[in-house]
């Protein structure tokens, strides 16, 4: 691995378009001047950031330059880096507190939830934390299934009822058997479908009561899972469900299978909700705690990932 690490490999594919992009261009400036900015914005907007995101950095690499009075293409990068950090940090903590605090996840089939529940899990367990997972997607028999074979990957309980049953139910009992059991964290999942999304808006509300008059007072993140391959789409849905969930924090999967990886630009710049952790492959260990600098780092800046 190299300086940035797993992140820096889940990123290979996002930077290497970016900043074979960023060099060329550079390569063919002697100076920094507003034809420079305007092809920089352009490169911005390719690799995913959306338009206003492009715009807003340019003005701020700008500004750094103007400030600094820099004149070599070759200082971009750096201050490109540096402006990205700047726009992505702070929020990325989990506020987890209570014993038990509660997640939530949500988001539409296919993005990774299963797999990020499974990663969670995984991980919470290896700090030494009693997990219990509910299988509140009770929509799918399928999702069920594979809810359960990545508890026991992981090696933490689940809660389940039979498809088609109620998803509040499924969180009612999984409320209580952490509290019986003394768990540290419960994790739910829910049903992802879109196609009716009044009901889909209704069902998280309810399961969402049920969690306050349970445990009230309990910590809670609701995370909702976007898959980065799909791009300015994991933005609007991100739109949609920010207005009607009350959604805490992002999980940004499958940055390592796109080169629009810019996209965790423009979720955090035309949303304001903070990614809180990125998925970069398929297995238990390959989900990271979003690091603004090491991903700044890894996007902008001039040492290779290994
Ligand atoms: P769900 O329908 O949202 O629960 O999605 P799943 O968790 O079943 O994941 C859908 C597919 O995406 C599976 O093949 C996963 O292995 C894959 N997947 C999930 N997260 C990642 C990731 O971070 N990187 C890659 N490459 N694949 C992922």
């Amino acid at each position: 691995m190299g300086i940035f690490g797993k992140i820096g490999a889940g990123l290979k594919k996002t930077r290497d378009s970016i900043l074979n992009s960023v060099n060329s261009m550079l390569h063919s400036f002697t100076r920094i001047d507003e034809e420079l900015f305007e092809e920089l914005e352009e490169i911005l907007i390719m690799a995913d950031t959306g338009a206003s995101t492009a715009a807003h950095i340019c003005d701020r690499v700008r500004a750094k330059v103007k400030e600094r009075g820099e004149t070599d293409p070759a200082k971009i990068k750096g201050l490109l880096a540096e402006t990205a950090a700047e726009l992505l940090r702070g929020g990325q903590e989990l506020s987890l507190n209570t014993c038990p605090a509660v997640i939530l996840v949500i988001g539409v089939n296919g993005v990774g939830k299963t797999t990020t529940i499974g990663k969670l899990a995984a991980r919470f367990r290896a700090e030494g934390k009693k997990v219990i997972l509910g299988a509140a997607d009770t929509f799918r028999a399928a999702a069920i299934e594979q809810l359960e074979v990545w508890a026991d990957r992981a090696g933490v309980d689940l809660v389940r009822h039979s498809e088609g049953s109620d998803p509040a139910a499924v969180v009612f009992d999984t409320l209580a058997a952490a509290r019986a059991r003394r768990a540290d964290i419960v994790i739910c999942d829910t049903a992802g479908r879109l196609h009716n999304k009044k009901n889909l808006m209704e069902e998280l509300a309810k399961i969402s009561r049920v969690i306050e008059r349970e445990l009230p007072g309990a910590d809670k993140e609701v995370l909702l899972v976007l898959d980065a391959t799909t791009g300015q789409n994991a933005v609007n849905q991100a739109r949609e469900f920010k207005n009607a969930a009350g959604i805490t924090g992002i999980v940004l999967t499958k940055l390592d299978g796109t080169a629009r990886g810019g996209v965790v630009l423009a979720i955090r710049e035309e949303l304001d909700v903070p990614v809180k952790f990125v998925g970069v492959g398929e297995g238990v260990d390959d989900l990271m705690p979003f690091d603004p600098e090491a991903f700044a780092g890894g996007l902008f800046a001039e040492e290779e990932p290994a």
